[in-house]
């Protein structure tokens, strides 16, 4: 026996509780991790709650990361005692995922620890971090470079906003930060930002043209905010848009696109393919500044997961949240 969260939906209600799991009820997989840490994403938060319905199987452990030792291995790639990270995949809302002690995982979906990181750093970084790094590599890809004047990171005290300011100030750009959070300004500074905006700013509808300021972004918070940021653009400059904290629409026009040449790079750090997990891995190395990073990270146990899911959607949970397992 071991313990977890499980979520399920018997008889239409919708609930999370802390329990004790059974080996046998592991899902398949040729690999068993003992998980040291996991984390706490939005994402998470949604399917603890059951805000919006992101959990497709029932009853589900959420948990869209974990790290931890490899106990049991049917794969040839890892042994027992390696040390393993998961983002993704379908972990948590398709696949137990890593809110529990133990999860049986298919090894195609490990990557082993970056020596660069402790168990919890690499937490600490989780999906927020490596989409993060997936979004500025997005921006380098799409030719936006420090020359090119300031990159805006919106939701900036959450988790993937917190992260891409520390790579963005690290990499040499002048990073502009919104966040509804005026008194998390000093934070935001000490992670790199050289100007805090109101995200309310952003976030009401706006003009399809406006004036150009933006040579890049990165936007976790979609709906009017992204419209917006499209809006102010600079000629030729790029957006990764990667969340929905403010809502799934996009309530704008193609102004940007076919007048200014704005390109909008999509980002999904789910099912994206082991080469760029590896590479966006390989970046946070050397692009991340690990004393950022721990002033940025909260530790949780697994019994507090549940009444913190409530505090992420309500916005008060500040950078990222990692939960001690084991
Ligand atoms: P967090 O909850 O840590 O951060 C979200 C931030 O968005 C908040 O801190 C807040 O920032 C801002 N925000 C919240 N509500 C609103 C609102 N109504 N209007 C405007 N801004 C708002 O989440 P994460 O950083 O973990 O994730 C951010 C988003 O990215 C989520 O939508 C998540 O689902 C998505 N995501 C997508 C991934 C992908 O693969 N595409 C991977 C990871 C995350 P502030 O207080 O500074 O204003």
């Amino acid at each position: 026996m071991f313990k977890g969260l499980l979520t399920d939906k018997a008889g239409g209600s919708y609930a999370t509780k802390l329990t004790q799991l059974d080996e046998a009820q592991l899902p398949d997989g040729d690999v068993t991790v003992r998980v040291a840490y996991s984390t706490l994403n939005y994402k998470d938060a949604l399917a603890i709650t059951g805000r919006f319905p992101v959990v497709r199987h029932f009853p589900m452990v959420p948990g869209i990361d974990l790290v931890g030792a490899v106990e049991d291995s049917g794969s040839p790639k890892f042994k027992r005692g390696d040390l393993v990270l998961v983002n993704g995949f379908g972990i948590g809302d398709v696949h137990w995922g890593g809110l529990a002690e133990r999860a049986r995982l298919k090894s195609d979906w490990l990557i082993p620890l970056p020596k660069a990181f402790t168990p919890r750093q690499a937490m600490a970084i989780g999906t927020a971090g490596y989409t993060a790094m997936l979004c500025v590599m997005a921006l380098e890809h799409n030719g936006v470079t420090p020359d090119k004047g300031e990159v805006l990171v919106t939701g900036a005290a959450g988790g993937v906003g917190s992260i891409a300011i520390a790579l963005l100030h690290k990499l040499g750009y002048a990073v502009v930060a919104s966040t509804g959070r005026a008194a998390e300004a000093d934070y935001l500074k000490g992670l790199g930002a050289r100007e805090v905006i109101d995200r309310a700013k952003l976030s009401s509808p706006g003009e399809p043209l406006q004036k150009e300021r933006w040579a890049g972004a990165i936007d976790s918070v979609g709906s009017h905010t992204l419209a917006n940021v499209l809006a102010a653009m600079r000629y030729g400059g790029a957006a990764a848009a990667c969340g929905l904290a403010q809502g799934l629409d996009l309530p704008g026009s193609v102004a940007p696109f076919i007048l200014r040449g704005v390109t909008l790079a999509g980002i999904d750090s789910v099912y994206r393919p082991m080469p760029d997990r590896l590479e966006a891995w390989r970046r946070l190395s050397s692009d991340l500044d690990t004393r950022r990073l721990d002033s940025l990270t909260h530790q949780i146990g697994l019994d507090e997961t549940i009444g913190y899911a409530s505090k992420i959607l309500e916005g008060a949970v500040r950078g990222r949240l990692v939960v001690a397992i084991d």
